[in-house]
């Protein structure tokens, strides 16, 4: 089994469970391939999330992140040294990082920060958590303000936003997983009223509007908006990205894996249905979560013959290259054995 992004509770505020407990259980389900991918630095206060704010003074809050990173990387380069040695050890351990797309400020930080650790540092998970400069997977009350208040309370305008802000980080990054295409659906209340033709949210209940609950495939409604998101899956098919099948949407409640089924498909049309499938683990319990659920989805509705995942151990340098496996294989992987 593969898993292409993952987080711990050494190295980052929101995550639980020590690094060295979480490869424990990776081991322990029998991975293929597992990947370490802390997020990024991030260096200016307005990204600071509450419970960053542990030093009294935001210049050592936001040194913190740096050092942690750095103890991160060193970290993960001795869990993929141990795991290259021990014979009993049947997991492939990737190095990454998980980009943080915020800004301009932020891009040009990751360009530096892969340069610098070029030697450690294999691929990144490249992602956009804000929107706006206003966080949009943190919670229900951020989420609003990013569409009342840097999106002029139009839904349509705030898709595009995302997904403008993601082109932003494809091009300057390309990142060769890409994370939680369709994020920006997480904190999506179904009871929103829009105006379907101008995607303006209705806050008078005696003016119409739709609910969101309502709209078949909200993400794809707008033309506009579904013309950004094939142009950013051209792109990512364009230099040989994946885009990630994340199940943290099935634990945080949502009815599918990212993306979304009318998303899905246009990554099988236009990103040659090139697929990498994430677990986004912050602790232990969180290892291989919801996958059987995604196995379904992979079968039942996006009816894939495919899979793909990173790999180090094909290229003579230790490249990454991206790997394939039928799901006709996946199902007999011994993963499957484990009660996830
Ligand atoms: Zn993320
Ligand atoms: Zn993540």
């Amino acid at each position: 089994m593969y898993s292409h992004h993952s987080h711990s509770g050494d190295y980052i505020a929101h995550g639980s469970d020590p690094l060295d407990e979480i490869i424990a259980r990776v081991y322990e389900l029998n991975f293929h391939t597992y990947c370490l991918t802390e997020h990024m630095p991030r260096i200016s206060q307005q990204y600071l999330y509450p419970e960053e704010y542990i030093c009294n003074d935001v210049n050592k809050d936001l040194a913190l992140l740096s050092e942690n990173f750095e103890k991160y990387l060193k970290h993960a380069s001795k869990i993929k040294n141990n795991a290259c040695v021990d014979p009993y050890i049947r997991t492939s351990i990737l190095i990454g990082m998980e980009v943080e797309g915020c800004d301009e400020e932020h891009l040009k930080l990751a360009n530096r920060i892969l340069q610098q650790n070029s030697n450690v540092i294999q691929f990144v998970v490249g992602s956009c958590h804000h929107v706006n400069s206003v966080p949009i997977d943190f919670d229900a009350t951020s989420w609003m303000k990013a569409l009342k208040e840097t999106s002029n309370n139009n839904l349509r305008q705030l898709f595009k936003d995302y997904y403008n802000l993601q082109y932003k980080m494809l091009t300057e990054i390309k990142p060769l997983v890409v994370g939680h295409f369709d994020l920006i659906r997480l904190y999506l209340p179904s009871t929103l009223r829009v105006n379907t033709n101008t995607g303006k949210v209705v806050t008078d209940q005696y003016s119409g509007g739709t609910p969101v609950s309502e709209i078949q495939n909200i993400m794809t409604y707008w033309e506009d908006v579904k013309e950004l998101i094939v142009r950013n899956l051209k792109f990512i098919d364009s230099y040989g990205g994946c885009v990630e099948i994340n199940t943290s949407g099935l634990r945080k409640n949502l009815i599918q894996p990212y993306p979304h089924i009318e998303v899905a498909n246009l990554v099988k049309q236009y990103c040659s249905g090139r697929f990498v499938l994430s677990d986004d683990a912050h602790s232990v319990s969180q290892v291989g979560t919801n996958y059987s659920k995604a196995l379904k989805y992979i079968t039942n509705d996006l009816k894939l013959d495919y899979l793909y995942y990173l790999s180090d151990k094909n290229a003579i340098d230790h490249r990454i290259t991206v790997e394939k496996i039928s799901i006709k294989d996946l199902v007999k992987d011994p993963f499957w054995s484990n009660d996830v």
